[in-house]
């Protein structure tokens, strides 16, 4: 910390995101008094909020729908306290303190003394309207989530990096057929996970191949995929029940550039789960949870876990710093 400002923070603590690591924290924050502030960003509830039955989560043994899931939490947080607000973060300096968070032209800044990054990281989609219908209904970016629903059927992979590699051997456990499309003949994956793939008697390749349309989208069901071959401009239709996205994923830390340590893909490294750093050093009061610091599991339950971690340490920051 270089400066410290003068004026008062309003709040003890800010949470950035409200899928389940910023709610997660925000009912620890509101249950210890914090009257927290969630910012609920561009997108409120997160990723849980825009897929269907989440069957992991556990206390749910028949599975819960995940819109449902989050509004759960959202109500467990408000019930403490927590104050949901429409509002994303643009910018912040970090190396003053209190932090005072630019919210963007014509919204007043607020000022507070500690932050909890739950911003996440965003699925990378094709874009194609059919697909952005069919997501939770055939369609995923989750194979860890969704393998067990492509049981003992035929099934699509889209990548060619080592993401793509994983889910599709992975998904074989589940599905009979897995046709891994990617849109050019070279593969970024690693070799030894290209070569795991092709030995695979239940994967199949289609290089060259782009999808233009996912098809089902009135049967609210995915029928099969629309393919375009790149070098001859051949289309076939591949009839396929379902459609996992392997490529890659879009942490939210822009905001964070040159203020974070972050690791080459921009996930904001942490050490101890949620302490991020700058240079190697603590950031005071500063703290990270979910899929924003974690690109190994990416599961709302350990989004949830840290969450509680952050809010935890928010409380011991405070406790030190004072209010
Ligand atoms: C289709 C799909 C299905 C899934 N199914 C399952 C499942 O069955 N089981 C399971 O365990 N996991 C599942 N997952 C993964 C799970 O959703 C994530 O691991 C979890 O949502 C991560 O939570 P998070 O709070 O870290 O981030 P997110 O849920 O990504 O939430 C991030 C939040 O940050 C906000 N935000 C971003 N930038 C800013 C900013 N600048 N200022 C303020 N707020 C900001 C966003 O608006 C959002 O509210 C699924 C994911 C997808 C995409």
């Amino acid at each position: 910390m270089s400066d410290i400002t003068t004026v008062i923070p309003t709040h003890d603590t800010v949470i950035l995101g409200s899928g389940c690591a910023g709610l997660t924290a925000a009912i620890y924050a509101a249950r210890a008094n914090l009257k927290p502030l969630v910012l609920e960003g561009h997108e409120p509830g997160g990723q849980l909020s825009i897929t269907t039955l989440v069957e992991n989560f556990p206390g749910w043994p028949q599975g819960v729908q995940g819109p449902d899931l989050i509004e759960n939490m959202k109500q467990q947080a408000t019930r403490f306290g927590a104050e949901l607000k429409m509002a994303h973060l643009v910018s912040v300096d970090l190396s003053k303190h209190p932090y005072v968070l630019n919210l963007g032209a014509g919204k007043d800044p607020i000022h507070t003394r500690s932050i909890v990054i739950a911003s996440g990281a965003s699925a990378r989609w094709l874009n194609l309207p059919s697909e952005q219908a069919l997501i939770g209904h055939g369609v995923s970016s989750c194979a860890t989530c969704d393998g067990f629903f492509a049981s003992g059927k035929e099934i699509a992979v889209i990548g060619g990096g080592d993401s793509a590699m994983e889910e599709a051997l992975f998904l074989t456990r589940f599905a009979t057929k897995v046709t891994l499309i990617n849109r050019t003949e070279n593969f970024r994956a690693s070799r030894i996970m290209l070569e795991r793939a092709v030995a695979h008697p239940n994967i199949r390749f289609l290089s060259n191949t782009v999808v233009e349309e996912v098809l089902g989208v009135e049967e609210k069901d995915v029928r099969g995929l629309k393919l375009r071959n790149t070098k001859s401009g051949e289309q076939t239709d591949l009839p396929v029940s379902f459609m996992f996205l392997g490529i890659g994923h879009i942490p939210n830390a822009k905001m964070f550039y040159g203020q974070l340590d972050l690791d080459p893909d921009g996930y904001i490294l942490t050490h101890g789960n949620v302490f991020p750093t700058h240079n190697g050093v603590d950031v005071p009061g500063v703290f990270a949870c979910g899929d924003i610091q974690d690109r190994r599991y990416r599961q709302a339950i350990t989004a949830a876990g840290t969450g509680c971690m952050a809010a935890l340490e928010v409380e011991k920051f405070l406790e030190e710093y004072g209010r």
